[in-house]
């Protein structure tokens, strides 16, 4: 018997998620120093790690013999204190992406439906495959979330709708308040997950409170891996009502977030001036991109966010000629935009070197 034939064969059909390419992995294949690799492929923070987090890190450091704690108790009253709930509203998650294949664990069997933007945040759809469930797919409008759209795709089927604010790979977002209306307007038999993986950047949100403490079917995903620095340490959290909060608790592993995770984000939450600082950077970056994009005559969606999707004409090939002369930025083709890439804010540095290869590439025709 062959092993192929041993597998489940839903396995066979599932999309395998392309990350960002790695530093080293991209100097060593091109023969480049690594120091002079500047990746803006993943939307990571340019500035680093939050100085509070880091220094908690380095004091758990000395405790990983122990187990962490697998409740992630310290964590989550800090949370609960820091975002105006209970530490029972709060889940914990080895990245928020781990929350989101925890929700296809409680929710999702075959046959199920869910309900997410195209292109939106690639997750969604993979996990929704893992678990046998249909994908219903609601094309954008003018590069936003069409949610009437989305609210009409909604059938008996449907257990979970997914809403990120602002989206990747566009960096866009709904009105607040028309987004809060849509959410009270859904039906009660599906979950309205809300992945504010970048709400740090706006400067308004919806506040989801009342909703979770109405008992909506609401769950709000938030990670550490953008404007914290910490993506190398997986860790994310959800708030929701306590039943939800809840039941993703039987649906983890028992260790799920390890400790020095804990560690990092109880120093990143109460770390407010690096949050501040970073925000305020980016948006300063932001405008620095998107002015030198509009001098080279490209055209880019406004974005919300710490990254811009450009397009550049052959996506492929210019995420190619970038990585030649050490600038990595991700390809959207997986997101059905082969004529775009994706690129994240940089510090200034950085941003005028990924202009100037650009430049040199698409208004130039020169091989950078
Ligand atoms: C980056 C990102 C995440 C974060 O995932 P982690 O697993 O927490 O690193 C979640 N949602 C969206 C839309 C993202 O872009």
């Amino acid at each position: 018997m062959k092993l192929i034939d041993l597998v489940n064969p839903s396995v066979l059909t599932q999309p395998v998620y392309e990350p960002g390419r790695p530093i080293d992995d991209v100097a060593r294949e091109l023969g480049l120093d690594p120091a002079g690799v500047i990746k803006l492929a993943s939307n990571e923070n340019p500035l680093g790690s939050s100085p509070q987090a880091l220094a908690a890190m380095r004091q758990a450091l000395e405790r990983v013999a122990l187990y962490p704690d697998g409740g992630c108790g310290v964590l989550r009253h800090t949370l609960a204190k820091k975002f105006d709930v209970t530490a029972e509203q709060i889940a914990v998650g080895n990245g928020s992406n781990e929350l989101l294949e925890l929700l296809g664990h409680l929710f999702l069997r075959p046959g199920d439906e869910v309900v997410m933007g195209t292109p939106a945040f690639i997750v969604y759809k993979l996990v929704t495959l893992l678990f046998g469930a249909k994908p219903i797919e609601i094309p954008l409008v003018n590069h936003v979330h069409d949610l009437d759209a989305m609210a009409a795709a909604i059938t008996p089927a449907t257990k979970l709708v997914c809403l990120p604010t602002p989206n990747n790979p566009t960096g866009t977002t709904n009105p607040p308040a028309k987004l809060r209306e849509w959410a009270l307007s859904l039906p009660d038999h599906v979950v309205l997950v809300i992945d504010e993986a970048y709400g740090e950047y706006l400067e308004d949100l919806v506040d989801w409170n009342p909703l979770i403490a109405a008992g909506r079917k609401v769950i709000v995903l938030r990670t550490f891996s953008k404007i914290y620095g910490l993506a190398g340490l997986r860790i994310g959290f959800a708030r929701a009502s306590a039943a939800m909060a809840g039941l993703l608790q039987r649906v983890r592993q028992p260790f799920n977030v390890n400790s020095l995770a804990q560690a990092g984000a109880i120093g990143a939450t109460t770390d407010d001036e690096w949050v501040r600082s970073c925000r305020l950077s980016n948006s300063e970056g932001l405008a620095q991109l998107s002015r030198g994009l509009t001098e080279l005559g490209l055209e880019f969606v406004p974005s919300f966010a710490n990254f811009l999707l450009v397009k550049v004409g052959d996506g492929a090939a210019v995420f190619k000629s970038l990585q030649q002369v050490g600038i990595i930025v991700r390809p959207v083709a997986a997101y059905g935009m082969p004529a775009w890439i994706r690129i994240t804010i940089g510090n200034p540095d950085e941003n005028v070197r990924v202009l100037g290869a650009l430049r040199s590439l698409l208004v130039e025709n020169l091989s950078c």
